[in-house]
């Protein structure tokens, strides 16, 4: 896992991190759940990816679990609010919460999970107040589109938002038409999540796919890698993977070594086309 990407203030973080929703959740598959995101990170996906939505805060206390025996600094958390949290009242509460559970004294990047009545200007005042006190070294959003960036741009303190996590997989591309040229042109990376499109539950016959099967094979690779590929192929797109299966996780890092030729991103492409007109953000 090599390739790496830019946040607007210039810290590197890896183009391929961990999803963790879902984990953590049944207590028997918990210490698997933990060896798949040790295996993560130690093939270098040491971006973990997580929110106080996740199981009510077990996913966030997985992973204090699984992160105890590493050093803290080599690691980069990215925790999400809810929106009905992220104002003056709660987000401090929510934050000092999260915090704990993930057995941490700070968080790299602190995320609005979907935008809610809370106006946007008081989360961004909350979010500067938070890194201020050290408790967040940045912050973001996530499922905004186009005019939800634009207005977060006009907020005072809105250019400080890091990052943008929205769905984006091979067959699901509408970010393409206008979102990604936005964030491009602005420098903000995006952070795709269902990257796999759920191993195919969002895109029936993905995984059975004859393009992407051709390409796996002439690889050596599997399908997963494949479209994690495709995610990451620009340089500043950050793919967030989930899985509670150690080879799995391994599998995932190694898609950071995969180069996928020109004919094949064209066959790719064809395969499944960016859409040529506006499309709503999607979201799961
Ligand atoms: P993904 O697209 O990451 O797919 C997860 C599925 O893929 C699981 O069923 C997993 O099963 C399987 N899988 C993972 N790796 C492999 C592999 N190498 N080979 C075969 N199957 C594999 O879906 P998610 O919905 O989890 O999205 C990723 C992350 O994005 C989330 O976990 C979360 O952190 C974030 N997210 C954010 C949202 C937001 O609103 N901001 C919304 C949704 C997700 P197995 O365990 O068997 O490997």
């Amino acid at each position: 896992m090599e390739k790496m990407v830019a946040l607007p203030d210039g810290t590197l973080v890896p183009a391929i991190g961990q999803g963790t929703w879902l984990l953590g959740e049944q207590r028997g598959k918990r210490e698997k759940e933990a060896e798949a995101l040790k295996a993560g990170i130690d093939a270098g996906m040491t971006l973990i990816d997580t929110a106080e939505m996740y199981g009510n805060g077990k996913s966030e206390e997985l992973i204090g679990e699984a992160i105890s025996g590493y050093d803290r600094s080599g690691l980069f958390l990215v925790s999400k609010v809810y929106p009905h949290n992220a104002g003056r009242k709660h987000i401090f509460k929510s934050c000092i919460e999260t915090m704990k559970r993930l057995n941490t004294d700070y968080l790299d990047l602190y995320l609005l999970h979907w935008r809610g009545s809370i106006p946007l200007e008081e989360t961004v005042e909350c979010m500067e107040q938070l890194k201020k006190e050290g408790k967040i070294l940045g912050w973001g959003v996530s499922n905004f589109d186009t005019h939800d960036m634009e207005e977060l741009w006009r907020v005072p303190g809105g250019k400080q938002c890091a990052v943008n996590q929205v769905l984006y997989h091979l067959a699901s591309r509408g970010i393409e038409y206008d979102l990604l040229p936005w964030m491009r042109q602005h420098k903000v990376p995006v952070m795709a999540y269902c990257p796999l499109a759920q191993a195919g539950d969002l895109k029936q016959g993905l995984y059975e796919n004859q393009v992407l099967s051709a390409i796996g094979a002439a690889h050596g690779c599997s399908i997963s890698q494949v479209l994690l590929a495709f995610a990451i192929r620009n340089g500043d797109i950050i793919a967030i993977p989930r899985t509670g299966k150690k080879e799995h996780a391994m599998d995932n890092a190694k898609a950071g070594e995969l180069e996928l030729t020109e004919k094949e991103f064209s066959e790719l492409d064809r395969a499944f086309p960016a859409p040529g007109k506006k499309v709503y953000l999607d979201i799961v």
